[in-house]
């Protein structure tokens, strides 16, 4: 029988006859029951939690049409049952879905002590509340993307119904062998992707690209025999460009599948992509993809949570889990054929405290291969602890300001800044920096998206966020625009926060020829720099830079401080790569080596193979494994 029916005849026997179904729906992975009778689900809560156990799927209660009350009276009656408290800042409602979307200050006071308040919503007008937070300071970014998936809700709606359609399809059982292969991402750092394939699946992780390197800036999409749209499904472990800096080409060359990822790796990589495109355009190159193929990647998202477990294939399971790296960053690990063979791909993950996030997972199900990064991974890669990292960065600070010198902080818009923040943040409240602190550039479209998904956050951050004491919106941080930039400089006493974190354009760099002729002034390096980079250059003492004034090239000197802060990394280092592997349960029986460059791939694969006894090899790109 079809497995539509199938669950269907599965959720209608447990479901008592009062509940009156209207229908049963597919949205990709996740299932809707239409309801004339919402009251019975809240009489009885342990019915939605039955039906998803039995079935194995996130469940969606929903009304049934002639329940829904006319846009204008929900509204109302709405507006009415929300405490003013919470703050309704958008309110809309997604028909397809019998769904209202309320964006509020305070979604708790949405959902009310037990629910009760949406609960309300719900048998008063029939539409189901789908609330969302709204960010505490405004992101355009963050505001389209919501705008932009509300226009498309019926595309949507069909959209999800054919992924259920393909997942959930009748296949043909044949023999399971799984094979894996390294499109991008190995022995180098950039452009990650991967193909993992089995006799009735093709799944593709990552798609990234080399920003640095325009002569290998994409993966080997050209060397797979088949056309992209038989792809079943795109994993995105994280928004950082080296990861999905392809995703939207995928689109243009004929995908239209689902892209599984979380939500603010959905709204953090249309943010970087879109800026991709302004770089390449800027500097007179063509970009691989237009805005509408981002938009389009946008519109095929489905995000998922962490450890919440989802079909995406007729023999494949995926679970996202926490990785520490960057705002919704996620190992991903697919459990495949019933559970014959489990894959972990850590993607880029911090083992080790980080101010923004809870400790990366480490407890799986099942694990019989890892893929594992190695940014830091040969043996001189220790970084300095966390600790003494914040204390000299703090001294530094302190020192220039105190004379009235203003401090240049170049920082990757998405991650450290907003690490470097919580330090700055922190170390205020216990004696003031007496500085104000200026965040300019991408960088503040970034940090506003991190206000909007606190449950993404260490708890001790959530908390905050959810007390309305958010560290991002402390009163240390002041936006700065391109337009201010002189007259914070001339008061002097700033601590400036600025993309391009390796000074290769942007307001960092800006910054940089105003401030580099002052002896006052103190430029810190805290993320790493790129071989190539200004900033790598800067930094190995390179001190007159070429400076671009009305059309003529000058030569101007730095005369400003230089230091190096290391130990903010989102990676690993050395010794954290192999206690992560120490501590990992299950203990993996094979593990493939990459995104390092070629030599600390090697050794760190090697070290493992001696230490563990388990089989490891740092594969180059365009190699296949058979992994089951
Ligand atoms: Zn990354």
């Amino acid at each position: 029988m079809d497995y539509f029916k199938k669950i269907k005849e599965a959720a209608l026997a447990i479901l008592p006859k009062e509940a009156e179904v209207s229908s049963i729906d597919f949205e990709g992975p996740e299932i809707a029951i239409y309801t004339k009778n919402p009251k019975i689900f809240f009489e009885n809560e342990a019915l939605v939690a039955k039906l998803a156990f039995e079935l194995k799927k996130h469940i969606n209660i929903r009304t049934d049409k002639s329940l829904l009350c006319s846009l204008e009276e929900a509204k109302k009656k709405i507006m009415e049952i929300v405490p003013q408290e919470a703050e309704i800042k958008k309110l809309y409602f997604n028909a397809p879905f019998s769904e209202v979307v309320i964006e509020a200050s305070k979604p708790g006071l949405v959902i009310g002590k037990n629910g009760e308040t949406s609960k309300q919503i719900i048998l008063q007008t029939g539409w189901t509340p789908n609330i969302i937070r709204a960010p505490t300071s405004k992101s355009k970014i963050l505001a389209g993307i919501r705008e932009f998936l509300h226009k498309h809700a019926n595309e949507r709606k069909k959209f999800l119904h054919n992924v259920a359609k393909h997942i959930y399809r009748e296949v043909e059982v044949k023999k399971l062998w799984v094979r894996l292969h390294t499109i991008g991402g190995f022995r180098e750092v950039g452009r990650s992707c991967l193909l993992l394939e089995t006799p009735i699946s093709k799944i593709m992780i990552d798609c990234g690209i080399n920003v640095a390197n325009p002569e290998e800036a994409y993966p080997y999409l050209d060397a797979l025999d088949f056309s992209l749209n038989e792809l079943d499904a795109v994993i995105i472990s994280h928004a950082h460009l080296d990861h999905c800096g392809m995703l939207p080409y995928l689109f243009r060359a004929g995908y239209k599948g689902p892209v599984y990822c979380t939500a603010p790796t959905r709204d953090l990589m249309a943010l970087l992509q879109f800026d991709y495109i302004d770089v390449l355009v800027k500097e007179g190159k063509e970009p691989p993809y237009s805005e509408k193929d981002v938009k389009e990647a946008v519109k095929h998202c489905i995000v998922r949570n962490y450890r919440e477990v989802t079909d995406i294939a007729p023999d494949v399971r995926l679970t996202l889990h926490n990785a520490a790296h960057i705002l919704g960053s996620a190992s991903v690990h697919l459990h495949i054929g019933e559970g014959a063979h489990n894959i972990v791909y850590t993607a880029d993950f911090k083992y080790g405290f980080t101010r923004l996030f809870d400790n990366v997972d480490m407890k799986y199900p099942r694990l019989e291969t890892l893929i594992i990064e190695s940014t830091y991974g040969s043996k001189e890669d220790i970084l300095p602890r966390r600790l003494d990292a914040e204390e000299k960065l703090i001294q530094i600070i302190r020192e220039t300001v105190q004379t009235g010198g203003n401090v240049l902080i170049p920082v990757f818009s998405v991650g450290r800044a907003q690490e470097v923040m919580l330090v700055l943040e922190g170390y205020n409240r216990k004696e003031p920096l007496n500085a104000k602190v200026y965040i300019d550039g991408m960088t503040k479209e970034a940090s506003a998206i991190h206000t909007a998904y606190p449950e993404f956050l260490r708890k001790t951050v959530q908390r905050r966020i959810l007390q309305n004491d958010s560290p991002f919106t402390s009163e240390l941080f002041h936006e700065a625009n391109s337009a201010d930039r002189d007259k914070i400089l001339q008061e002097g006493s700033a601590i400036i926060l600025a993309s391009s974190g390796m000074l290769t354009g942007g307001p960092s760099v800006e910054y940089l020829y105003k401030m580099a002729p002052n002896p006052d002034n103190t430029l810190i390096f805290v993320g790493y720099q790129g071989e190539g980079s200004l900033g790598r250059k800067i930094q190995r003492g390179l001190r007159t830079i070429p400076y671009v004034e009305n059309g003529k090239t000058k030569a101007l000197e730095i005369k400003m401080r230089v230091e190096t802060v290391e130990g903010f990394s989102g990676h690993s280092d050395r010794n954290e790569l192999i206690n992560y592997i120490r501590n990992l349960k299950p203990r993996p029986k094979r593990i493939l080596v990459g995104h390092g460059n070629k030599n600390k791939c090697i050794e760190l694969s090697r070290y493992i193979s001696m230490k563990f006894k388990i089989n490891s090899i740092a594969p180059q790109n365009l190699d296949a494994f058979r992994l089951y």
